[in-house]
């Protein structure tokens, strides 16, 4: 096999928009990857800190910290970057790193990030005069009375109304906001006929679950141009259809761009030659293929996908490439007795160190491989969690590796 200008192992946020980035950049990439990342989990708002101005919160982070490798230019271009892929799949994205916007949560709070979907900016509820949370029969996990409380408390000037939809979705059964979006994607008919009755007007916001399809904006469009309130689309428990529409919006871009895409593909190690990586080794069921690379980008995702494993306590593992991982040495700094404390859990800081070209980096800071990089939330020094970092993280750090 010919050699890949860029292999990249691990398809979620990070995997992707490597390889998105490597393919633009004109490179002859392959995307290795089993299970699907955590994007259909997600919102697929972007966050990249818990803070007013990210970018200014960016400048004052420790040195260890992946964004203070990554830089704020590369975070500006990583944020452009996913914009431009989401726009050209018709999955129009707001927002910027010098400010924060809002999205309506599944119980009725607001949560901040910097790129959210269109279809969930909640930026202009604060004018709106009446609110009306709309709730679907046979939809589970979601209530527009307890939105509505919640929100009243953030909003107690405004008018809420409350209503529920029977659309005979499907006969009866209850269903996940992944079955409805699925249904109105070519139904949208029925929807927009259902939230006609509310007769919300020109200065009103309709809140609905997200249930605009699972892919782009056609659904949303089709709905919104017989509306004349702003309608809005919340989080929901996953499945969530926000999530999968950005994973299929990159999906479609890696195609477009030629990227060749091997799912079900478990790299297994690489093969190395002194501090040169020249290609990985994937086993499937039958027998082990080795991909020949000019430079690999380790996107596998840290605890959560299998990225880093740890069978005994103190001993976490890098398990394709055997790169040092970093933890929080002591019991005691492990984790916080209360796992939903105000505190950063230790646990979570655990990770691979990398140079300022992200490539994976030993205790005495000497560089292990000089075409390896790692990104995504393999990355040590930051509880992503803790700071609402992950995705900025993921996309930015995605942007240096594929451009170093
Ligand atoms: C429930 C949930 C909600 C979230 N909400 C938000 C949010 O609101 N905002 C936000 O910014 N972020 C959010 N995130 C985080 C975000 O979606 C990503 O988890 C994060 O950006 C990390 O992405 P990643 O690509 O590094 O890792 P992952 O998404 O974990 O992807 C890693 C990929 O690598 C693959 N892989 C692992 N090992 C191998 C191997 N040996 N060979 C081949 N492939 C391999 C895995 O199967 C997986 O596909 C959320 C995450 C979860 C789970």
């Amino acid at each position: 096999m010919k050699p890949f200008d860029v292999i990249v192992i691990g398809g979620g946020l990070a995997g992707l928009m490597a390889a998105a980035v490597a393919a633009d950049n004109g490179q002859r990439v392959a995307l290795l990857t089993y299970g699907s990342g955590s994007l259909p989990l997600a919102s697929g708002a972007i966050d990249f800190l818990d803070a007013k101005a990210p970018d200014v919160a960016i400048k004052n982070l420790p040195a260890h910290h992946p964004y203070k490798k990554i830089g704020l230019k590369a975070c500006d271009a990583a944020a452009k970057f996913f914009c431009d892929v989401t726009a050209k799949a018709d999955l129009p994205y707001n927002g910027r790193l010098s400010a924060q916007i809002p999205i309506v949560t599944a119980v009725g709070t607001l949560k901040y990030s910097a790129l959210v979907p269109e279809s969930m900016d909640a930026s202009n509820l604060a004018d709106k005069k009446k609110i009306f949370v709309v709730e679907i029969k046979g939809l589970k996990d979601f209530y527009a009375a307890m939105i509505a409380d919640n929100l009243k408390k953030i909003f107690p000037d405004k008018t809420f109304a409350t209503a529920k939809l029977d659309l005979n979705l499907l006969g009866g059964r209850d269903i996940t906001c992944m079955d409805a979006a699925q249904i109105i994607s070519g139904n949208e008919q029925i929807l927009a006929d259902g939230l006609k009755t509310l007769d919300a007007g020109d200065d009103d916001a309709i809140i609905i679950p997200p249930i605009f399809g699972l892919e782009g904006n056609a659904s949303r469009a089709a709905i919104k141009s017989q509306l004349r309130a702003e309608i809005l689309e919340t989080t929901c428990l996953p499945p969530s259809p926000t999530g999968i529409r950005l994973q299929r919006a990159f999906i479609k871009f890696l195609q477009n761009a030629g990227v060749r895409i091997f799912e079900n593909s478990k790299v297994v190690r690489g093969v190395l030659d002194g501090k040169k990586v020249t290609g990985v080794v994937v086993e499937n069921s039958v027998r082990e293929k080795v991909f020949p690379a000019r430079k690999v980008i380790l996107a596998t995702g840290g605890f959560y996908s299998g990225g880093i494993t740890m069978r005994d306590f103190d001993q976490p593992r890098e398990p394709i490439f055997d790169l040092p991982v970093f933890f929080p040495t002591g019991a005691e700094n492990w984790s916080n007795e209360q796992l939903f404390s105000d505190e950063p859990q230790g646990f979570s800081m655990t990770g691979i160190f990398t140079d300022e070209n992200l490539r994976p980096i030993d205790e005495s800071g000497e560089i292990l491989f000089e075409n390896l990089h790692v990104v995504g939330a393999n990355l040590g020094g930051s509880d992503f969690i803790f700071e609402r970092s992950a995705g900025g993280v993921a996309i930015s750090s995605a942007y240096k590796g594929a451009t170093s």
